[in-house]
């Protein structure tokens, strides 16, 4: 498991819906890996937000769309538009 492939898998990681060899690779890599454990911190901050989002905004799936747009825009190291 390499820093590019993590990438591919951590939103499935932090979602909870990784494969049992996927979620114990991704597991091993962020104990060894500062920078993608960080990348997971700021996803799972995010998440969170979305969670916040979800229980207070009727229009759940447009407010989960932007908080997810936020979460890639951060991830391509651009400034979230807010
Ligand atoms: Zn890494």
């Amino acid at each position: 498991m390499d820093c590019k492939k993590i990438q591919d898998v951590i939103f499935n990681f932090v979602y909870g819906e990784s494969s049992e060899a996927e979620l114990l690779a991704t597991r091993d890599h962020l104990e060894k890996c500062g920078d993608c454990a960080r990348e997971k911190q700021v996803i799972e901050k995010l998440l969170d937000k979305i969670k916040n989002c979800e229980a207070q905004e009727t229009v759940t799936e447009d407010c989960r769309d932007r908080m997810l747009s936020k979460i890639k825009n951060s991830l391509a190291g651009e400034e979230p538009a807010s």
